[in-house]
């Protein structure tokens, strides 16, 4: 049998543990594995997988060099097949028709600010899922603790980016981003000449998420009137449970798991304010934050708001959360049509440029 590929294979079954939400140590094994067989040639890959040396190699294991030697004996690794045998969808209609309908992602992370893996395997992964773009939304400098980009790391970023860019295949694009703190006054933690050439703007509140209302209220329709703000992030701020067990190390800042309430806004002002400027309410994704809430993102739609279903990934598999927001948006009646990430990359950006 012709050998298959054991490098795609071992990030293959990371991605579906990482997208199960599984542990992270379990994740990494197969990365580093996957890592570790990159840098040797495909010769010696062979030879060690048969003479069973390649786990004197660092970064692989029992299970990861079984996996490489059922890979080139030209089988489907049975880790993978197992794992592949129990995903599946449990979405329903309407959900899916939300899930299909979405081009890409307006909010992910790489390894330049708290993300757990390098833009490269982010963007793969966004491939594989079938998106033709992904805007890369790192966070910004007053984020200390999730390794915010000051602005010269962002103008690096953004030419990195570009290179990256030119080597994906065609069809797909990154898009550049930011996930830009909404600072105590509502100001952008960004420098204005920086927010203005990025496609899209993500602003969240990340800090004195317990301002008292009209303090928070203003705070946040300060920020909607910001011709830069494109989408704005977890609204409530809440964490409904704990961290999920896949998300510990780089992917979440090194905190304690908590459950946090939402912030207190007068969220029908901030609504209105996002359909007259013409800003995104994000449906995000992630099991633990769930944010906005359902009673919420009903009366974002009743306002006439647009939304973003954006996964806030921080490592490749988390990148297919977007179906937990699907299914919440879709259980609230939010249409295709307001969603702006089932739009093309060309409208996209035309929008988010158009605002600024
Ligand atoms: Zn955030
Ligand atoms: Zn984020």
């Amino acid at each position: 049998m012709k050998a298959r590929d054991p490098i795609a294979d071992l990030r293959r079954i990371a991605f579906l543990l990482e997208r199960a939400n599984e542990a992270t140590y379990r994740v990494r094994a197969f990365r580093s594995a996957a890592k570790a067989l990159a840098g040797l040639p495909a010769a010696e890959v062979t030879e060690r997988a048969g003479n069973g040396t390649l786990t004197k190699l660092a970064g692989v294991g029992d299970v990861t060099a079984r996996c490489v030697a059922e890979s080139l004996a030209g089988e489907e690794p049975v880790y993978l097949r197992r794992l592949v045998a129990t995903e599946g969808s449990d979405l329903d209609a309407e959900a899916t028709a939300l899930r299909v309908a979405l081009r890409g992602d307006c909010h992910t992370h790489s390894d330049w600010s708290d993300g757990g893996s390098p833009i490269e395997e982010m963007a793969l992964a966004a491939v594989e899922l079938g998106h033709e773009y992904m805007v890369l939304t790192d966070h910004s400098p007053r984020l200390k603790v999730a390794r915010g980009l000051t602005a010269d790391r962002l103008r690096r970023q953004l030419d990195h980016v570009a290179q990256v860019n030119a080597a994906l295949p065609e069809g797909f694009r990154i898009l550049t981003g930011i996930e830009v703190d909404i600072l105590a006054d509502g100001s952008l933690d960004q420098d204005e000449e920086l927010l203005a050439r990025l496609d899209v703007v993500v602003g969240s509140v990340h800090s004195g998420l317990n301002d008292e209302r009209t303090k928070m209220t203003r705070r946040m329709l300060t920020a909607v009137a910001n011709p830069h703000l494109d989408i704005l992030g977890h609204c409530t701020g809440r964490m409904v449970s704990s961290r999920p067990a896949g998300v510990t190390g780089p992917g979440d800042r090194g905190h304690r798991a908590r459950t946090r309430g939402e912030s207190d806004f007068d969220a029908d002002a901030v609504f209105a304010a996002c359909v007259e400027h013409d800003t995104a309410v994000e449906i995000n994704s992630r099991p633990e934050r769930q944010d906005p809430p359902k009673r919420l993102i009903r009366r974002a739609l009743e306002a006439g708001c647009l939304f973003a279903i954006n996964t806030d990934a921080h490592a490749p598999g988390q990148l297919d959360w977007q179906r937990f927001g699907c299914e919440r948006a879709a259980r609230c009646g939010v249409p295709a049509d307001r969603v702006v990430n089932t739009w093309s990359a060309k409208h996209l950006v035309e929008w988010a440029g158009d605002r600024s």
